[in-house]
């Protein structure tokens, strides 16, 4: 969830009030069926950042200009699944990064290269990112 803030500055030089613009975002909300996207009800979220923002940021006008969501999909414990396919071997799995998969890219990339070129990870331990820890979790079962 992306709220645009706008901040009203008194400029010295200017009989004209300038407007400065902020972002703020929100890294959880509803569950959605990424078919159905556009219909989900994200009032609680936006509620809750303006409370935020009213807060801790008495200088912003706490009702957002813009509102911009986005989906991503979460595994049940927030944590990417790198692993080969269960059945097919030569397919490489990198997935379910839980809105936190861009900062993690030069590791994944490293292990997903030695997963693909190696058949595992020597500099890392991928037991954590199995595919199987998630057991008969039907949604994973592929
Ligand atoms: C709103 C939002 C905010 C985020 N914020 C953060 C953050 O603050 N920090 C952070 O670390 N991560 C963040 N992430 C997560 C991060 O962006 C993802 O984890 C990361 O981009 C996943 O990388 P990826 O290469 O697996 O997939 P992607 O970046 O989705 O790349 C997949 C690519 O494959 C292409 N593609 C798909 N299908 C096909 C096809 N059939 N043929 C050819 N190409 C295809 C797509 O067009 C796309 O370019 C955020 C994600 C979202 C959605």
């Amino acid at each position: 969830m992306n709220l645009n803030l706008k901040r009203h500055v008194e400029d010295e030089n200017s009989d004209l009030p300038c407007h400065f613009s902020h972002q703020l975002c929100l890294h959880s909300g509803p569950d959605v069926d990424a078919e159905l996207r556009d219909t989900a009800d994200a009032g609680y979220e936006v509620k809750l950042l303006e409370n935020y923002v009213s807060r801790h940021f008495p200088r912003l006008e706490s009702k957002p200009s813009i509102v911009e969501s986005c989906i991503y999909t979460m595994t049940p414990d927030c944590h990417p699944v790198l692993d080969h396919h269960p059945i097919w071997k030569n397919i490489v799995i990198g997935a379910g990064f839980s809105g936190h998969g861009f900062k993690l890219s030069p590791a994944v990339g490293h292990i997903l290269g030695d997963l693909a070129l190696n058949n595992g990870s020597s500099d890392f331990d991928v037991t954590p990112f199995r595919l199987s820890r998630f057991g008969n979790f039907s949604k994973a079962n592929l």
